[in-house]
């Protein structure tokens, strides 16, 4: 979103831009509206990479290494897990695999987590 030089009209139409982010927000609150699903990998609470979990297919393997150690992250149609972690509690591999919305898969000694963004909240019937 930054990078970009905006003139005065420029304010204007970041202004409407805001505003589209709140109703896309609004939107995305609303149960059962919006299925897209995203799954967020953040390292020290920094976005590392996202990836859309809707509509994915095959298989795709993120390797993340950090001076912690590493983390196999695999995203498989439309599932994301941790395969593999040099961690040593390996709670984050069996967290399982991830699909809907609010689920989190946490590796602390890493300090890396998966959260599933979108879609509709778990417990909302569909
Ligand atoms: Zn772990």
């Amino acid at each position: 979103m930054s990078g970009k030089k905006f003139g005065r009209r420029g304010d204007l139409w970041l202004c409407l831009a805001a505003v589209a982010l709140l109703l896309l927000g609004a939107f995305w609150a609303w149960p059962g509206q919006q299925d897209t699903v995203y799954g967020e990998i953040t390292l020290e609470g920094q976005l590392y990479k996202r990836i859309q979990l809707t509509g994915h297919r095959g298989r795709e393997v993120i390797p993340v290494r950090t001076e912690r150690g590493e983390n196999v992250i695999v995203v498989e149609d439309e599932e994301i897990f941790v395969q593999e972690a040099d961690c040593h509690d390996k709670i984050c591999v069996k967290t399982g695999r991830l699909s809907k919305a609010g689920q989190v898969a946490a590796c602390l000694p890493h300090k890396l987590m998966i959260e599933i963004k979108g879609g509709s909240e778990p417990g909302v019937s569909k």
